[in-house]
């Protein structure tokens, strides 16, 4: 049974430590003196140093306490045995009872069977596991954490000796299992649209740290303070060229991950680990360790998220203490570049230069991810894959397929010629959008059809501009919602929307309010999880729930709009009492503004999206009292064929272009027509070239997409004769069909039309 380990302990060991580190000796001579001197220290019976050899292969490289005829003869492979569990799971385990864990596997050779007790971290280099140590007691007992702690700390020296090829040769611990020059393909997540080519920069701002025990505390602190100083300021710096670059979310994001810079219990955390005796870097990569592995269990997504935000840090501040301002050195980047990361902050993409970044490649990330929604605003190509740093050397020729999820790494010649012309093709194409932006939007027979945008950051309005649309048809305030860490208070979404309003100029937005729940949970919203998501407590149904919510939402909007026009469009109406309900929080809105002697908008359009059936029913009393209706086509046909748009085995089961959808649309069109009312459709049907022809021959006059399809639908629209197609699509609505999509592409294709 040990005694009370404590910090110090803990300092008297790393002391000790340090001096084997500066003295004599073989790798394999200072790791037997390192493992004795754990076993000693730490009064454990047993400690054992795993080191990753070839083909994932754990061995036993050294031991005190085990048979020493098992060193280099047992073997583990990874998630074997609760050694290659702590490998595959690259977090610490401390069991007080380790044969009932039900990793357990009994090695008879190392004569380990009567210890009860078994505590090991992984040895951690960059991203990757380069092996594992244990302690074991015969006892039962628990572990303390300055234990565990102490072993990280210690596991990070083994990592040096490990990576300075002082235990294994070189080629060795690169090796991955294949051969290393073979094209491979990794299938993973499409996070963000778009083909990429170009070479490999493995982003691993993770330092080698060179000294982990320090001489003298006080010095270290210091030293970390200045760090913190520095990088606070260059934080600072971020903000200030995120804002003056008009980055709006993104900016949001980044002071989010300011305030994380300034969290007491992280700070504290590190400088408590340096007054133990650890150097500056070896605190703030014990406290990482650490926080990775209490979190990494954690599913949720925003926990995860805030994971990465802290790796991010942790990242930037290791390179303040290297004297370093940022992980991304131009003078090493390629012309092409596609990151390589286990996982990055929205900061640290911030760093490299724009101009040479084609792609990004991620091991853990989710499309709500920051990271992604700034990439997906400056376009750029994501796709999430495991194992992808395990197999990509740097500088290796790779493709992002952001559109399918996949990635080629050193593809070969064909696959390579087959993307340069995809690539080349997207180019051409964009240039030819470029070319029609300010041409009419106007079908080849004279019809006008007002192209609109569906935006949801401050970075997608340059788009409006650029893309010659008419208007914002869709603005989802939701999403800047999501990248936040709090409910934003009614200054805060005042100040956005106004920005909105200013930047859009004189051109229309209309402001869909809250439409969360669902897929779309708020991190800091409780809700508690339901069977049926699609089918729950979502959108306005939230709003009315709580109307102070809905409230303070259309205050901000009246008052950032005040003396301007506004257009207000509520989400997931099902029925007219609801928009009546919704309608009264607006009128109640404005009379308290108009009490306060706060002008009103100059003009105010107020509208719904149409998503659920049941609201088909009531148009006639509806449409009277909406100035404009809009079809959320994404949730209506979720609802209208019961079939989960989130669910792969649904989501395409049923097609958008079949006769019930389009039988819906068109009465749509016929009843907005009668009572005058302004319809359009924001779903993505509307951005897809051939389902954008289909809604213009039901009648559709005004379209909302996103940035990105503008110039495949003008391209269609100004290309298509829409009297030809009303007349062919007459004969399809009643018949049995379960898509019209081969027909309608036929006409298309006989008619001329470019898809
Ligand atoms: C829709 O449902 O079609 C829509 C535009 O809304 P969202 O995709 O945001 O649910
Ligand atoms: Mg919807």
């Amino acid at each position: 049974m040990g005694g009370i380990f404590d910090g110090a302990s803990s300092r008297r060991l790393l002391a000790s430590l340090r001096d084997i580190m500066a003295g004599s000796g073989t790798g394999q001579e200072r790791l037997d003196k390192i493992v004795s001197l754990i076993a000693a220290e730490m009064k454990a019976d047993v400690c054992s140093c795993y080191v990753m050899r070839a083909g994932e292969v754990l061995e036993l490289f050294s031991t005190e306490g085990l048979n020493k005829t098992a060193v280099h003869n047992t073997r583990l492979r990874v998630g074997e045995g609760i050694v290659g569990y702590i490998a595959s799971h690259a977090r610490p385990v401390a069991l007080d009872n380790a044969p009932s864990h039900p990793s357990f596997a009994y090695r008879p050779e190392t004569g380990e069977d009567p210890f009860l007790s078994l505590a090991g971290v992984p040895i951690l280099r960059g991203s990757k596991v380069r092996g594992v140590l244990v302690i074991q007691h015969k006892d039962r007992r628990g572990y303390v954490e300055e234990e565990v702690e102490t072993l990280q700390t210690i596991a990070m020296v083994v990592a040096e000796l490990v990576a300075q090829s002082e235990l294994v040769s070189p080629s060795e611990v690169s090796t991955t299992g294949d051969p290393v020059l073979l094209p491979a393909r990794l299938s993973g997540t499409a996070m963000s649209a778009g083909l990429a080519m170009g070479l490999a920069v493995i982003h691993r701002p993770q330092l080698t740290i060179r000294q982990m025990v320090a001489e003298d505390a006080e010095a270290e602190l210091e030293r970390f303070n200045a760090a913190l100083i520095t990088m606070h300021s260059a934080i600072d710096d971020l903000l200030e060229a995120a804002t003056l670059a008009g980055l709006g979310e993104p900016r949001d994001i980044l002071e989010t991950y300011r305030m994380f810079a300034e969290d007491r219990g992280w700070l504290s955390r590190i400088r408590e680990a340096i007054r133990v005796g650890l150097t500056a870097e070896a605190a703030v990569q014990q406290v990482q360790n650490d926080t990775r592995a209490r979190m990494s269990h954690l599913t949720d997504p925003y926990i995860r998220e805030r994971l990465l935000d802290l790796e991010d840090l942790t990242n930037r501040l290791m390179q303040h203490l290297a004297g370093k301002t940022s992980g991304a050195d131009g003078a090493t980047q390629p012309d092409d570049m596609i990151l390589v990361a286990r996982s990055m902050g929205p900061a640290e993409l911030l760093d490299y230069d724009r101009s040479r970044l084609r792609g990004l490649l991620l091991e853990e990330g989710t499309p709500s991810s920051h990271v992604c929604i700034v990439a997906r605003a400056l376009n750029i190509p994501v796709v999430q894959a495991a194992d992808a740093l395990n197999r990509i050397e740097p500088l290796d020729q790779l493709i992002i397929d952001g559109d399918h999820g996949q990635v080629f790494i050193r593809p070969a010649e064909d696959i390579q010629m087959a993307f340069s012309e995809a690539v080349a093709l997207q180019h051409r194409k964009e240039q030819m959008y470029a070319e029609i932006r300010n041409q009419p939007s106007v079908t080849r027979d004279g019809v006008p059809i007002s192209i609109q945008l569906n935006c949801g950051l401050l970075i997608d309005l340059p788009h409006l501009k650029a893309s010659g649309a008419e208007g914002i048809g869709l603005y989802r305030t939701e999403i800047p919602f999501m990248v936040r860490s709090s409910y934003p208070d009614v200054q805060a979404q005042t100040e956005l929307y106004a920005r909105i309003i200013d930047e859009a100029g004189d051109k229309p937005v209309i402001f869909r309010t809250l439409d969360v729940g669902g897929d779309k949970m708020l991190p800091y919203m409780s809700g508690g999880a339901e069977e049926n998501p699609a089918l729950g407590w979502r959108a306005v149904r939230i709003g009315l729930d709580h109307p102070s919510l809905l409230r303070q939402q259309l205050r901000a909007l009246l008052l950032a709009a005040a003396g301007r026009p506004l257009s207000v469009m509520f989400p997931m109406i099902a029925e007219v009492a609801e928009f009546d309900g919704a309608r009264r929080l607006l009128d109640l809105e404005l009379k308290r503004l108009a009490a306060q002697g706060v002008e009103a908008p100059s003009r105010l359009r107020v509208g719904t999206m149409i998503e659920v059936p049941s609201l088909l029913w009531q148009l006639p009393a509806l449409l009277p009292k909406l100035d404009f209706l809009s079809v959320g086509s994404n949730d209506l046909t979720q609802y209208l064929f019961a079939a989960d748009r989130g669910n792969p085995r649904t989501s395409t089961r049923y097609d958008s272009l079949s006769p019930p959808m389009l039988c819906v649309l068109r009465r749509l069109v016929d009843e907005c027509a009668k009572h005058r009312v302004s319809l359009s459709l924001c779903g993505e049907m509307a951005g897809r070239p051939l389902d954008a022809m289909a809604l213009i021959g039901v009648g559709f006059r005004t379209l909302s997409m996103s940035p990105p399809s503008v110039g495949p639908v003008k391209t269609m629209l100004r290309s298509l004769d829409v009297a030809a197609l009303r007349g062919y699509m007459s004969g399809l609505y009643l018949g049995g069909d379960h898509s019209l999509r081969d027909k309608l592409k036929s006409f298309g294709k006989d008619h001329g039309v470019i898809f």
